[in-house]
C-alpha cells in the first residue's frame, strides 16, 4: 500500500464532532452515499422490468432499509428473522424475498404475511411445497460457477452449498409437480464480481435453466456487484454489466417469447461506501528496529471482522494535523487475540502487513472506511465484553441522528438469567 488514503465522506471536523458527542467507536452512514447507489442501481439496464432488492444481511439497521425503501428498494432477506425484522421496520412483506441457508421456524406466517419463499435446496422445496401446495415458488440454483473474491465469499460452483445443482432439474420438476407448485422465479447468486464476462456467462447459463422452467417470469442474478474501498480498486460498472444481461434477456425472447423480469440484490453495492468506522489511538507500541509499530485503537474485529476474516483491505485515515509526516504501522484492534488486525496482507489475514499512514499520536481519531456493509452486524460483537458500539446517520439534509445507541454492561447480562 503506497498510497495515503483520505477521509471518504467524513470532514475532520465531522469526525470530531461525532467521536465528541457519541463516544468513540462509533459508526457513522452517510444517506447521500446511500441514495446515489441506490439511483444507480435503479438504473440498471432491464428491457422488462427491474426490482432491485437491497441484501438486508449487508446492514439491517431499519434505517439504513428504509432509506433504501423509500427510494423504491425491495428486501433480499437472508433468515426468517431478517424477513420479520424487515415487516417491523414497515417494509410490505410482498417485497420481501427470503432465500436461507436454513428455513425458518415461522414459515407459515411469514408466507401468510406474503413474503415470498426461495427454495434453496430440494429438501426445502419439498418441505414448501407440503406447507403450501398449489402456491408459486421460486428456486435458487447453483449455476455451476462462482466469482467471489476468496474462497469464503465464493457462493457458487461445485465447493459452494448454496443453491439446487444446475444438474438436479428433474428432481426439481418433480417435487413442485408433486405439490402442485408453479415455479416462477429463477434464482442465482455466485459472489462478488466485477467482470462483464462473468455475469454474461451466468445470465446466460441462468436462462438455459430457465428453458426447463415453462412457468418461470422472474430471472434473480443475486447480488455481488464490486465496489472500490481502496483507491486501487475499481467499483463495477452497472452500465456495462447491465447491456450484457438485457441483451441475453432479448435473446431469450427471440428464442421463446418470454419476457423476463429482472431483479438484482445488491448489497456491498448499495452500503459498503456509505459507512465510516470512528475510533481512537489508545496506544502505539513498538517491536524494535527489525519489528513494526503498531497503532492499537478501541475498536477492532468487535466492529470490523472483515479484515480478519478475509483479509479484506479497508482504507485507514489517521485525522490529526500533521498531513505532510508519514510513516508505516500495522493497525491492530483491542482484543485479547492476535487475529485482531485491521492491517492483513490482502487475502491472507494470517500475515501481518504494514500501511504507511499519517504519523500518529496516542489519542488521535483513526476512521475506518468503507465499513457501511458486513461490519457493524458481521463481528465479533461483545467479545472481551466490549459493548455494542452506537450508530449515526448523516442525513441527506446534513444532520448526524443516532440510530443505535451503545449498549451498556447491564443490558449485555441482562440475557443470563437464573440464580446461582
Ligand atoms: C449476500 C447476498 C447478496 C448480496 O451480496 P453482495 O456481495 O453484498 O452484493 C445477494 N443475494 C443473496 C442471496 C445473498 O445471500
Amino acid at each position: 500500500m503506497s498510497q495515503i488514503e483520505s477521509l471518504n465522506f467524513l470532514e475532520a471536523g465531522t469526525a470530531a464532532e461525532v467521536a465528541e458527542q457519541w463516544g468513540t467507536p462509533v459508526f457513522v452512514y452517510n444517506e447521500t452515499t446511500l441514495a446515489g447507489q441506490a439511483e444507480k442501481a435503479l438504473a440498471f439496464d432491464a428491457p422488462y422490468g427491474l426490482t432491485v432488492r437491497y441484501a438486508m444481511k449487508a446492514n439491517p439497521n431499519r434505517f439504513i432499509i428504509n432509506a433504501l425503501a423509500r427510494r423504491g428498494i425491495a428486501i433480499d432477506a437472508s433468515s426468517g428473522f431478517e424477513a420479520s425484522r424487515a415487516i417491523q421496520a414497515g417494509v410490505n412483506p410482498q417485497d420481501i424475498l427470503l432465500t436461507g441457508q436454513e428455513l425458518p421456524k415461522n414459515l407459515e406466517s411469514l408466507v401468510e404475511q406474503g413474503i415470498l419463499f426461495n427454495a434453496c435446496s430440494l429438501r426445502q422445496l419439498h418441505e414448501y411445497g407440503e406447507k403450501f401446495p398449489g402456491t408459486n415458488v421460486s428456486v435458487r440454483i447453483n449455476p455451476g460457477l462462482g466469482s467471489g473474491h476468496s474462497n469464503r465469499t465464493n457462493v457458487g460452483g461445485p465447493s459452494s452449498s448454496f443453491g439446487i445443482w444446475h444438474e438436479y432439474t428433474d428432481q426439481v420438476l418433480a417435487v413442485a409437480k408433486e405439490h402442485s407448485l408453479t415455479i416462477n422465479r429463477m434464482h442465482t447468486h455466485i459472489g462478488s464480481g466485477s467482470d462483464p464476462e462473468v455475469w454474461t456467462r451466468v445470465a446466460e447459463m441462468s436462462l438455459e435453466q430457465t428453458k426447463h422452467f415453462p412457468d418461470v417470469e422472474v430471472l434473480n442474478l443475486g447480488g455481488g456487484f464490486k465496489i472500490a474501498r481502496m483507491q486501487d480498486e475499481i467499483e463495477t460498472n452497472l452500465g456495462t454489466i447491465g447491456p450484457v444481461v438485457a441483451s441475453a434477456l432479448e435473446k431469450f425472447y427471440q428464442q421463446t417469447g418470454r419476457q423476463l423480469k429482472l431483479e438484482i440484490e445488491p448489497g456491498t453495492f448499495l452500503v459498503a461506501n456509505a459507512g465510516s468506522l470512528v475510533t481512537t489511538i489508545h496506544d502505539i507500541v513498538d517491536t524494535g528496529e527489525e519489528g513494526y509499530t503498531f497503532l492499537k485503537i478501541d475498536s477492532g474485529m468487535t466492529e470490523v471482522m472483515r479484515p480478519s476474516l478475509y483479509g479484506a483491505q479497508h482504507p485507514i485515515v489517521v485525522v490529526n494535523n500533521s498531513p505532510e509526516e508519514h510513516k508505516k504501522y500495522v493497525v491492530v484492534g483491542h482484543c485479547c487475540e492476535s487475529g485482531d488486525l485491521l492491517t492483513p496482507y490482502p487475502s491472507d489475514p494470517e500475515v501481518v502487513a504494514e500501511r504507511l499512514l499519517q504519523k500518529a499520536d496516542v489519542g488521535d481519531l483513526l476512521v475506518v472506511e468503507g465499513v457501511g456493509a458486513y461490519c457493524a452486524y458481521m463481528s465479533a460483537q461483545n467479545y472481551n465484553s466490549f459493548p455494542l458500539r452506537p450508530e449515526v446517520m448523516r442525513t441527506c439534509a446534513g444532520e448526524l441522528i443516532e440510530i443505535c445507541r451503545r449498549e451498556t454492561l447491564p443490558e449485555m447480562l441482562q440475557l443470563e438469567t437464573g440464580s446461582d
